[in-house]
């Protein structure tokens, strides 16, 4: 593999230096290859990762991109992290060096794997972690991996490939992963995002269709019935398309009326039995379903791992029921739509918790989603008086400044049956590292009580 790649004078560049960069450095020094390896950014985290490359004999710069090196590299392989814009991307893409994901080094070194590809602009990660789950139930030897946070090339370093990979993959990824054909892949849904770092809508979808890029009519596509904006993407796509849906019939779909969960033609498993909240996570099991029925798992199997599966850190995840109030940590959710899709997930009453750094659109939204079930709202952080402003009118809505501050506020406004959701639609930049120390921190408060 990779002869190309070897030999006097050749070298590939890896550009970005994170858990994803370093797993393709030593990747492809465990190949026999050259390796010039750099970041921009510089701190601790960085001269560590930079120590164990050199120990394995790559070249590495920290601080800053040696763009002339990059312009004469082999090839470029990306992190998912860095920017399409960045200025070493440009250098190689000026030079005529053909740019690859991370994910698709890893791919292309895991060929004994079978791939479930998993991309769409919400639910991706959920949907590969039960997909994987639903794997090793039913005694496969499986992992997820990719945007997940394992990144491919460290699965292909590993002793022993696995028999089946869960691959979430972002847009970013697919952008640079010509050899990408998947086992299965899954479309989860579609929707306005990223608009940072794509000029337009039409980029962002464009990539997003880059999943289907090598189909055949070997090829089994996985998509949301109930997605417009996905099925349009993928009419006339060649292979076999199954569906899945929470309001109709289709390949496995969501019997409302029966509460069953319904795949092939057979009623799986009663709803109450999935341990997750919401439509939408319903929608993430019927794809995750549908994806590991390449793999032959028997429905009882599929069954038995969706009861089992419980949600991701973060993400609608129960956390406690204290004096018979249920406490939600949503931490995730970092801007309106989300918090919407958590709003519509609950059936009873509720104490929001909303606020963080803001993003920029209104809470105005969420108004009419207030209207049904919530109690009130604790407003917080530097975003506390926009939240005020747009939703004062129409909810009762109470500020607050530390932490401790709002979940003491949330405790006296809650009653029993209710709950407490911490649902931001913010981030958390203000008060916190990151989404994942304030969910932690929201956690670890009501788990002390
Ligand atoms: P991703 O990895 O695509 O960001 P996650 O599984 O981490 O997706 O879920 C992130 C957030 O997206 C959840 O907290 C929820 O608000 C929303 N979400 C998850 N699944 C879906 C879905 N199928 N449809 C719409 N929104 C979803």
């Amino acid at each position: 593999m990779f002869s190309e790649w070897r030999g006097a004078g050749r070298e590939v560049a890896v550009i970005g230096l994170g858990k994803s960069g370093g797993a393709a450095a030593r990747l492809l020094r465990h190949h026999g290859i050259a390796v010039y390896a750099s970041d921009g950014g510089s701190g601790p985290t960085l001269d560590g990762q930079a120590a164990i490359l050199r120990a394995a004999e790559v070249a590495v710069e920290v601080g800053r991109h040696d763009l002339d090196r990059i312009g004469r590299a082999v090839a470029a392989i990306v992190s998912p992290g860095v920017p399409p814009d960045a200025a070493a991307l440009q250098a190689a893409s000026a030079a005529g060096v053909p740019v690859l994901a991370e994910a698709e080094l890893g791919l292309r070194c895991l060929t004994s794997s079978r791939t479930l590809a998993i991309t769409g602009t919400n639910g991706k990660t959920t949907t590969t972690a039960l997909t994987a789950h639903l794997l090793v139930t039913a005694g496969l030897r499986a992992v997820a991996a990719g945007n997940i946070g394992r990144p491919l090339s460290a699965v292909a370093l590993e002793a022993e490939p696995p028999e089946w990979l869960a691959v979430e993959l972002s847009s970013f990824q697919l952008h640079d992963m010509p050899s990408l054909a998947p086992t299965a892949g899954v479309l989860t849904n579609l929707a306005p995002d990223h608009l940072d770092r794509y000029p337009s809508l039409q980029d962002y979808y464009a990539d997003k269709a880059l999943l289907f890029r090598n189909a055949t009519p070997g090829s089994t596509w996985i998509t949301n019935a109930d997605d417009p904006e996905v099925q349009r993407m993928a009419r006339g796509v060649p292979g076999a398309h199954q569906r899945f849906s929470v309001r109709r019939s289709a390949e496995a779909w969501y019997d409302r009326e029966a509460g069953q969960l319904m795949l092939a033609g057979v009623a799986i498993l009663p709803r109450r039995e999935l341990l997750l909240l919401g439509d939408h996570n319903v929608a993430n099991a019927l794809a995750a379903s549908l994806a590991v029925r390449m793999a032959d798992v028997r429905l009882e199997a599929v069954a038995e791992g969706l009861r089992s599966f419980r949600a991701l850190p973060h993400r609608l995840e129960p956390v406690r029921e204290v004096d018979g109030v249920l406490w939600i940590n949503d931490s995730k959710a970092t801007n309106i739509a989300s918090t919407e899709v958590a709003l519509n997930a609950l059936d009873r009453r509720y104490v929001l918790l909303l606020g963080g750094r803001h993003k920029g659109e209104s809470y105005q939204r969420l108004a009419p989603l207030l209207a049904a079930r919530c109690r009130a709202v604790v407003a917080y952080g530097e975003a506390a008086p926009l939240v005020e402003g747009d939703l004062g009118g129409s909810v009762k809505v109470v500020r607050a400044g530390t932490l401790d501050e709002v979940l003491a506020t949330a405790r006296a406004l809650a009653e029993p049956g209710d709950a407490v959701l911490l649902s931001p639609a913010c981030s958390s930049y203000d008060m916190f590292r990151n989404y994942e120390e304030r969910g932690a921190e929201f956690r670890a408060a009501v788990e002390s009580w």
